[in-house]
């Protein structure tokens, strides 16, 4: 018998998803790096994006790179956040190509390459809106000159990253940008870059749409992958699948219970002060997950007629009076997951995780 909670990870869904995203992506000879942070680097969905035909995977933690070389997964890793200076020993032994916006981490990451007897390839930031990493355009010559002294990375090429903190879209426009900084670069050095990393899920839009400029070669693609979901537009992607993670919550406690809480109300263990509707007398399901587990706003119940209604750090509360099947106590519910739930549950440890 499985044991609950659990995640069901569809992995044939996961090969498919990168295999389409892949074949999209290659009618414009644009290679894709299989994210795998949303899912905390389990080697099992890193395998099924490889075999899909990924051949670089990038995550943001070393830890999670480091496990996947342990795994023996065949493919060039990519640290796709910029690193810590604390951690460049890690970097350098792990990441075949980090991201990267500050010189004295490159600095350092140079040192280090050339202590181990080699050079490590990096991808330069550029800021093209979303205010998260990467520096800013008017920067970039002078920043490519620093970096063209130290002999230990190679600067393959130009990176730019959208709709992770401000929403920030990708467009032909900004991208065109990315494009025309890179060529600048050529010239005034007399080197070529072989990568300009366009960005994340979000570009996919402008893959599809066919404006996507010549010359980026390169998307770091997580969501779109494991859930099949452009969420900066709201919308699933063509020829991919959705549920390719199932959570079961298994019930506890089975009840008719009033709707409306008793007594004088004040804040919940988070802080919060919950409001409730009178619905009269309704039939509430406790499951043994929380929110240590999960994200409550981005878990979606499998079935019509079940409705979440809060959670605490253990307990899960739903309401199953309009669920038409019978439920008992033992029963598993069952949720597919958007983003923030599919990276909580899959570094809970208490989240029991089945391929299929
Ligand atoms: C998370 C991340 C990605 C992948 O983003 P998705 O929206 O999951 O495709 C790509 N690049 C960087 C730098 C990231 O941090």
């Amino acid at each position: 018998m499985k044991i609950n909670p659990r995640l069901d990870i569809y992995l044939d869904k996961i090969k498919k998803n990168s295999e389409n995203i892949k074949n999209l992506c290659l009618q414009h000879e644009i290679e894709v790096v299989g994210v795998t942070k949303g899912c905390c680097a389990i080697p099992e969905v890193a395998q099924a994006m490889i075999e899909g035909g990924i051949k670089i995977l990038g995550d943001s933690r070393i830890e999670n790179i480091k496990k996947l070389k342990g795994f023996k997964i065949k493919a060039d890793m990519m640290l796709i956040r910029i690193p810590m200076l604390s951690e460049v020993d890690k970097v350098i032994r792990w990441a075949d190509i980090s991201l990267n916006s500050e010189i004295s981490v490159i600095k350092s990451l140079s040192q280090t390459a050339l202590k181990n007897d080699l050079i490590h390839k990096i991808i330069l930031m550029i800021d093209l809106g979303d205010l998260r990493e990467g520096i800013m355009p008017g920067e970039t010559l002078r920043m490519v000159e620093e970096i063209r002294e130290l002999s230990g990375v190679k600067l393959i090429g130009l990176g730019a990253n959208f709709c992770c903190i401000s929403g920030a879209m990708p467009s032909q426009k900004n991208l065109t940008k990315l494009v025309k900084l890179a060529e600048e670069i050529e010239n005034n050095f007399g080197i070529a870059l072989e990568v300009i990393s366009g960005g994340n899920t979000s570009v996919l839009k402008l893959v599809e749409d066919n404006i996507i400029p010549e010359r980026i070669n390169q998307l770091r693609i997580g969501v779109g992958i494991l859930l099949g979901q452009d969420d900066a537009r709201s919308r699933n992607l063509i020829g991919t699948y959705q549920d390719t993670f199932i959570l079961t919550g298994e019930i506890i406690e089975l009840k008719e219970k009033h709707s409306l809480p008793q007594g004088e109300i004040g804040r919940d263990a988070f802080g919060e002060m919950p409001v409730f509707q009178d619905l009269g007398i309704r039939k509430r399901a406790i499951l043994a997950i929380g929110k240590q587990d999960i994200r409550l706003n981005s878990l979606i119940p499998l079935k019509e007629g079940i409705k979440i209604i809060g959670a605490s750090s253990d307990h899960l509360i739903i309401d199953v009076t309009d669920f038409k099947e019978d439920v008992r106590v033992g029963d598993g519910i069952k949720f597919r997951l958007n983003y923030p739930a599919l990276l909580s549950a899959t570094t809970s440890n208490y989240i029991n995780k089945y391929f299929l």
